[in-house]
């Protein structure tokens, strides 16, 4: 019974695969040269169920850069190790309603407005407890691959670009500096982010790491606890409301999951207690999230019943 299973999910997998890639809407990233290279045409997609089971279809062992799909999960690391009174007296809990990158922190208190904009993940990350920076990231690294269920590695040119021309996080780092708001030395903190955003994964990595999620903290491939369970509850509110940039309102709609997307293309979305996607697509909406990704999870929601507001 099971093989027949696997086998429906996989097609399924499949169907929605070859129905979305025709979607040629959208942009590549150009800001760094190595995510201009990107295929348009790739599109990835994976599922682990939350007992373990992994199904994939398309490119869904391309590499590339996780981006801002790592923010979630080290917010989960600096929660487990600072608890949610801490890092939410840090960073807050609401939609920005303004661009990821934007410089925006609160006037009175100088805290970013979420730890999904890269003022908010720039200030969680430096919250890691480390002695070092090289520190900081080898847990942060660690932990990542915990999630993932494989040990991961950096893409070392994306890091280097990213450190190049990443002015405005720079700029941002240095307000909440100013503003009291950033534990530790700008450039310290910005090498760290800029390290996490180069982490090398993919969708079926994606998928794991979502499903990790879903099953409150514990791996479900492995079986290893990566996160306490309340975090797992505190990361996907978080996400739910600020994970998609601002199309975030809109996809809570569509498709209702908790969910993060990233600049390279890379998204998860969480189905508590059931299962984590993962998917990769290049081409990105005006709001910068994965055009084929958000479609094809728009009709897997539908046709799995996964909106969150369901009753059954
Ligand atoms: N490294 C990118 C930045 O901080 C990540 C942006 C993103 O994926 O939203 O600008």
């Amino acid at each position: 019974v099971n093989g027949v299973v696997f086998d429906a999910v996989n097609a399924a997998l499949a169907d929605l695969c070859r129905e979305f890639r025709e979607l040629n809407t959208g942009h590549l990233a150009t800001y760094i040269p190595p995510l201009a290279r990107a295929d348009p045409s790739d599109f990835g997609i994976a599922l682990t169920s939350a007992d373990g089971h992994r199904y994939r279809a398309g490119e869904a062992n391309k590499p590339f850069t996780i981006q801002s799909v790592s923010k979630p999960f080290v917010l989960a690391l600096a929660l487990s190790e600072l608890g949610a009174a801490e890092v939410f007296r840090r960073v807050g809990a609401e939609p920005s309603g303004e661009p990821f990158n934007a410089i925006s922190l609160d006037p009175e208190t100088g805290r970013p407005a979420n730890p999904m904009i890269n003022a908010g993940a720039i200030a969680t990350t430096a919250l890691v407890p480390a002695a070092t920076s090289e520190l900081r990231f080898s847990r942060i690294l660690e932990t990542l691959g915990r999630f993932a269920g494989r040990s991961l590695d950096v893409d070392e040119e994306v890091y280097r670009a990213e450190a190049a021309t990443g002015d405005r996080n720079i700029a941002l780092a240095h307000l909440m500096r100013a503003a009291g708001s950033l534990t530790g030395a700008p450039s310290a903190a910005l090498d760290v982010y800029f390290r996490q955003c180069a982490i090398l994964v993919d969708a079926t990595d994606l998928a794991v790491m979502a499903a990790t999620l879903a099953n409150e903290g514990v791996n479900p491939v492995t079986g290893a606890r990566v996160v306490p369970a309340p975090v797992t509850v505190q990361v996907l509110a978080v996400m739910a409301t600020c994970g998609m940039y601002d199309g975030s309102g809109d996809w809570l709609l569509r498709v209702g999951l908790p969910a993060k997307s990233g600049v390279s293309g890379g998204l998860v979305a969480i189905s508590p207690g059931r299962s984590g996607a993962g998917c990769y697509s290049p081409l990105l909406d005006a709001a910068g999230n994965p055009v084929r990704a958000v479609a094809a999870l728009a009709e897997l929601s539908r046709e799995l019943g996964l909106h969150m507001m369901h009753t059954s």
